[in-house]
């Protein structure tokens, strides 16, 4: 396997069992010395060889065989950049859990600040007044005091349109949580900037209101959200590969075992018939004469009773 395989293997095999899924269907528990004991259902040769069959790890090492250049796996070979044009993030998203969901959707407020900032200033050199509408946004969501600013209605509006994307209530110690339901909306924001920024290069980017300002700072976000889409979705299919890989070597070890005991019996009967045949009698063969000569005395013994 390649390295980053290996790596990911030895990580692995220090967690809790209870943390490994895959491997939970096949191994009881650990012992004191941190062994895999296999489960009961599973310790017999038929057993074992069912196992072995639905989880083969030879079609399984094809998978992660090291490339030539790099000698790392696909997986690893491709690490951040598994995603090509084709891979939406869409799909990405639905087939992650509601956890890891939650998850990218809280973003330290630190980290977008510095973001909010790189875009205003280093990417889009926006004026003071555009800067301010974006920075006044990101204020507003981090409820600092602020003095109000425009009308009662348009306040109402603009605590609506941030209510609509973020969950206000959850945004406390540093952590800005958006609403997992609002995430596509974000991104999809996010990639039509995008577009309409490619068609209309030469004009400078402005954010003239604060609603305008609120869009520039869903955008920073949307970007933020799109990278730890694709990141925690890289994350569990290594996840996977690795559990997967694990399950596979810790079955074939016993398997191994399993066979290697099976042909040491066989040697050892091949060899008592061998001594049989070589005029010796076997032990097995002395212990069988034995049983029979004490079942004739016992018969002896009951007949002469009667
Ligand atoms: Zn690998
Ligand atoms: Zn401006």
């Amino acid at each position: 396997t390649c390295s980053a395989c290996c790596n990911a293997l030895r990580v692995m095999m220090e967690r809790k069992l209870a943390e490994l899924s895959l491997l939970r269907v096949v191994v009881e528990r650990e012992d004191e010395s941190g062994a895999y004991v296999l489960k009961h259902s599973l310790a017999t040769p038929d057993g074992i060889d069912a196992a072995c069959a639905q989880f083969p790890l030879g079609e399984w090492l094809k998978k992660c065989h090291p490339l030539k250049r790099d000698k790392r796996c696909p997986m690893h070979t491709n690490s951040r950049h598994i995603f090509n044009q084709a891979d939406l993030w869409e799909d990405m998203w639905a087939e992650l859990s509601s956890a890891q969901k939650s998850t990218i959707c809280t973003v330290t407020a630190e980290e977008l600040h510095d973001k909010l900032w790189q875009h205003c200033t280093d990417k889009h050199h926006l004026c003071k007044d555009c800067r301010n509408n974006v920075m006044w946004a990101y204020d507003r969501l981090t409820r600092k005091e602020q003095t109000p600013v425009g009308t009662e209605a348009e306040q109402e509006a603009e605590l609506s349109s941030l209510q609509a994307y973020f969950d206000l209530d959850a945004c406390r110690d540093g952590a800005i949580c958006v609403h997992s339901s609002a995430l596509p909306t974000i991104l999809y924001h996010y990639e039509d900037t995008l577009a309409e920024e490619a068609e209309s290069s030469t004009k400078g980017r402005h954010a003239p209101t604060r609603q305008a300002g609120l869009s520039e700072m869903l955008c920073v976000v949307g970007r933020l959200l799109l990278r730890k889409v694709l990141t925690s979705y890289q994350t569990s299919l290594e996840e996977e590969q690795n559990q997967q890989l694990l399950v596979r070597l810790v079955l074939s070890y016993f398997q191994t075992q399993s066979l290697e005991r099976r042909a040491q019996q066989c040697a050892e009967s091949l060899l008592e018939e061998d001594l049989g045949a070589n005029g010796k009698t076997s032990k097995r063969k002395l212990k069988k004469e034995r049983q029979k000569k004490r079942q004739e005395a016992l018969g002896g013994e009951e007949q002469h009773v009667a």
